[in-house]
């Protein structure tokens, strides 16, 4: 079927937005960049108070630490609210954000059953919807295989084969498919209306819910009650779906459902160290220090990024000391529990994370026998 002109038309507008995002985030030296970023902190703010709302910046790693520093002291915005979920970051990011006065927000509270009022943990989640791995968008889509209903219908067969039907514009091979790797995993609860012989996990689940019950909701409601809108850390040059949706939608962005301003949308990784070091942002111990290369580029001496400790985001991809890693040399109780005990199985049986390492194929434990030099990159980093 032809595309309609209204369909070019749309195509090229993205094609024009994304080519112009990419031009500044290429071409725009750091000092350009760190100006331009200057300019959207004060549109925004301007824009902001004309409609009467105030602004925060959602506090999370060095990325959002650095923005917050930049927008307080470097433009002199000293009324922005800070805020974050604290309680799921590293300690000693916890720590910084203690110094910088943040706000700190409880995760969403139970809205009944037994603990009714009462905020979710993170191992209630865990246990009640499933993991958070591999990317929230590929853990959102496994999670719909596992809750199958007639309205999510469509998309489930659009999940394992990528037609559309209707409603898609019947295309045939739609970025809504799971790559094979995740298909073959996960693929099963459709095996029965697909006809297909996929594998899926018997004795845990995924989702995506984790990040929606302890960050999303509370900041949502705290911005909300405080009729704030708020500032992002996020880089399109991390990739992923952010990337995408700050090339189509520019760095301020005021939609109907989502308003937020992403200062350093267009920056690359050195130019927010650059800017981290500039500022002399307290850089938390996590990411040991900054540090510069002989070929001049900047790297954190241990993580390069962080998240909540035990997120499962990401960690296909990741080289070896990975996330977990860390964690288990810097507290093997704390990792023992999430590996082995998190959770119970119906008859009482503990389990934990390493149940699901094990099942998307991704090592942990002893380093010496885990087959991998540290810092290697295995050949399926670049299959998905
Ligand atoms: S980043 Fe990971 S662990 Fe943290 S809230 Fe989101 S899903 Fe949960």
């Amino acid at each position: 079927m032809g595309k309609s002109v209204f369909e070019m038309m749309e195509e090229n507008n993205v094609e024009e937005k994304k080519a112009a995002f990419l031009q500044k985030q290429r071409c725009l030296s750091y000092s350009m960049k760190v100006r331009y970023a200057e300019n959207l902190v004060r549109e925004y703010i301007k824009e902001a108070r004309e409609k009467g709302y105030n602004t925060h910046v959602s506090v999370g790693g060095l990325d959002s630490i650095t923005l917050s520093y930049f927008i307080r002291d470097h433009c002199g915005f000293h009324d922005v609210e800070l805020i974050s979920c604290s309680g799921l970051e590293d300690r000693s990011i916890q720590y910084v954000h203690r110094l910088m006065g943040v706000t700190r927000l409880t995760p969403a509270k139970h809205t009944d059953g037994p603990r009714e009022g009462k905020p979710w943990t993170k191992m209630e989640i865990l246990q009640e919807y499933g993991f958070p791995v591999l990317s929230k968008e590929i853990a959102g889509k496994i999670e719909l295989l596992e809750n199958p209903s007639e309205d999510n219908k469509t998309v489930r067969h659009a999940i394992i084969t990528g037609e559309t039907g209707e409603y898609g514009g019947w295309q045939k091979n739609s970025r809504m498919k799971l790559s094979q790797r995740w298909l073959e995993l996960f693929g099963g609860y459709e095996n029965e209306n697909e006809g297909t012989n996929y594998g899926k996990p018997d004795n845990f689940k995924v989702s995506q819910k984790c990040c929606y019950y302890l960050k999303e909701k509370p900041c949502d409601d705290w911005a909300k009650e405080h009729n704030s809108v708020p500032f992002l850390g996020m880089m399109a040059s991390e990739g992923g779906r952010r990337a995408k949706s700050l090339m189509m939608h520019g760095c301020n962005y005021w939609g109907k459902s989502t308003i937020r301003s992403c200062p350093f949308a267009i920056f690359y990784r050195q130019d927010l160290l650059q800017l981290a070091l500039d500022l002399n942002v307290p850089v938390p111990e996590i990411y040991g220090t900054i540090e510069r290369r002989s070929d001049g580029t900047l790297y954190t001496t241990k993580a390069q990024r962080t998240g909540c400790t035990m997120c499962g985001f990401g960690i296909h991809i990741e080289k070896r000391p990975h996330r977990f890693d860390l964690l288990k040399e810097k507290n093997p109780k704390e990792w023992d529990f999430w590996m082995y005990k998190c959770c119970k199985d119906p008859d009482g049986t503990p389990y934990g994370w390493a149940r699901v390492l094990d099942y998307i194929g991704v090592e942990y434990g002893d380093l010496i026998n885990a087959g991998q030099i540290p810092g290697q990159m295995s050949i399926n980093d670049f299959l998905n």
